[in-house]
């Protein structure tokens, strides 16, 4: 059985006769949200359910799903192997978020993470992708209110590890035809993959960029994000340097606080000389302590300092809240956590 959310429109179209029929599926699925051929009533009857033996329209199902007390919602996403991914839903006031997953598990083993604890599961398929952004949405929005979100590659995984299923995504997600998200509701974070970052640079296609940094120096940054050991610093900003921006957008970078190793008024100092200059905002993440993890969060009034020493110093500084943390849900915090409740 092939799943629809596997495929780009053209990809579609190149396996039907006539080949609109995969314009007259795309609009079904991700417009009107049908789940099967029979409501397709655009397509001829006989034609509905010979693709209804072909293909299937159902989005991945929900293993489970965590409600915080902040109206963030964490879901296990069921995979057809078994394994898990998991996406988180973000209310806010003016535009809600979608957190993807890009793989089961991370490679990257940064050592304030909990999901680099688990190790790399598998890649995530371009489907498996489209498939989470499609379960949360209708689970939390109408067909009326279906866009009302923006979608962020900050769950479990490096995204640009998995760069070709996570571009594939990305473009079925932006089909004008389908869902029809525009480019500027993407926002992709990576650990600091240098040549995939590159290669981003050229796509005719490119999402907002965030970059995690959480040190400012590569014998800090060497430790925390072991990545740093083959991209290190001065290398990765001068790539993001020469990423192309619109007018007026800004590359993000993440920045973890944690007490006693990044949070000192010289972090904050040696953050500012990297970022001077640059067409770049900050996030700051205070530590979402976890028992597994060796490091704690810094206190209010760190974290205000250091926020502070940024935004003195002309760099925009923003302390990231930490939705969802009731339910494991916040950043650095999927690690497929009662899995079998
Ligand atoms: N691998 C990609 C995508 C994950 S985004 C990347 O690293 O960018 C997840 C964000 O949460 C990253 O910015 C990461 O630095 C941050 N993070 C990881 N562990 C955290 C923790 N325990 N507390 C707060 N933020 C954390």
């Amino acid at each position: 059985m092939n799943s629809v959310f596997d495929f780009e429109r053209p990809e579609l179209a190149a396996q039907l006769t006539p080949s609109y029929r995969a314009t007259q599926i795309f609009k079904g699925v991700y417009q009107r949200w049908v789940t099967r051929f029979e409501e397709i009533t655009d397509l001829p009857k006989a034609e509905r359910s010979r693709l209804q033996d072909e293909w299937t329209l159902e989005p991945p199902r929900t293993h489970r799903r965590f409600d915080s007390v902040d109206g963030t919602r964490r879901y296990l996403v069921g995979l057809e192997d078994d394994e898990l991914a998991e996406t988180v839903f973000i209310p806010e006031e003016h535009r809600n978020t979608i957190c993807i997953s890009s793989q089961v598990g991370c490679a990257l083993a940064c050592t304030f993470c909990l999901t680099g604890k688990i190790g790399l599961k598998r890649h995530l398929s371009a489907g498996e992708i489209v498939g989470q952004v499609v379960a949360a949405q209708r689970d939390n929005l109408s067909v009326a209110r279906k866009d009302d979100f923006n979608i962020v590659l900050m769950g479990m995984g490096e995204p640009l590890h998995n760069y070709d299923n996570v571009m594939k995504a990305i473009r079925i997600l932006h089909d004008p035809e389908g869902m029809n998200m525009s480019m500027s509701r993407f926002t992709l974070s990576t650990a600091g993959m240098l040549p995939a970052i590159e290669r981003l640079a050229t796509e005719p296609d490119i999402p907002n960029l965030a970059i995690s940094l959480t040190g400012a120096t590569n014998e800090k940054r060497d430790v925390l994000m072991p990545i740093n050991k083959k991209y290190p610093i001065a290398q990765l900003l001068e790539a993001v340097r020469r990423f192309p921006l619109k007018h007026r957008q800004r590359v993000t970078f993440e920045y973890v606080l944690l007490k006693g190793v990044t949070d000192s008024l010289d972090d904050a100092k040696a953050l500012v000389t990297l970022l001077k200059g640059m067409p770049a905002k900050v996030n700051l993440i205070p530590l979402n302590e976890a028992e597994e993890l060796d490091y704690e969060r810094p206190s209010d009034s760190a974290i205000d300092r250091f926020r502070r020493t940024l935004t003195e110093n002309g760099i925009d500084a923003f302390v990231r809240k930490n939705r969802g943390n009731d339910i494991s849900a916040a950043c650095g915090q999927l690690f497929l956590r009662d899995i079998k409740q």
